[in-house]
């Protein structure tokens, strides 16, 4: 069996971190590196998905609780808009391979949104 990955550890509390949001199925935490004012981690509680392409073909309804959760996220903690990214794959700056949002918020204005 593979070691657990880093956020089931801060889910079982072995590294420390807030939880600052969780269903049944996710929860949340802040990235310990922030690239934004608001910058949270939204995280299946299941290390199945390695990434976002496995988690749509496998359990769509688990995407749509992960976009909702980044949706209350980003009401409570900004001003409601944000940015949902996904690295997927290395090359991509995908570092851990349990799937997780990224949610960005707060002063985006400020960045080239492109
Ligand atoms: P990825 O690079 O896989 O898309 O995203 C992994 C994210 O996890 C990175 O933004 C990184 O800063 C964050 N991260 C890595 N280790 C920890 C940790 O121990 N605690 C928290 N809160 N975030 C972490």
């Amino acid at each position: 069996m593979s070691e657990p990955s880093i956020f089931t550890r801060i889910r079982n509390g072995e590294i420390p971190s807030e939880i600052v949001a969780e269903t049944e199925n996710v929860f949340a935490i802040r990235d310990i590196a922030p690239q934004a004012p608001v910058h949270l981690l939204v995280i299946p509680k299941s290390e199945e998905y390695r990434n976002v392409v496995e988690l749509a073909a496998g359990d769509p309804d688990l995407l749509a609780e992960v976009v909702g959760v980044a949706n209350s996220l980003a009401a409570e903690h900004a001003d409601g808009d944000f940015r949902l990214v996904f690295n997927t794959g290395p090359r991509a700056g995908q570092t851990v391979f349990h799937v997780h949002a990224h949610v960005l918020a707060g002063g985006l204005e400020e960045e080239s949104l492109g």
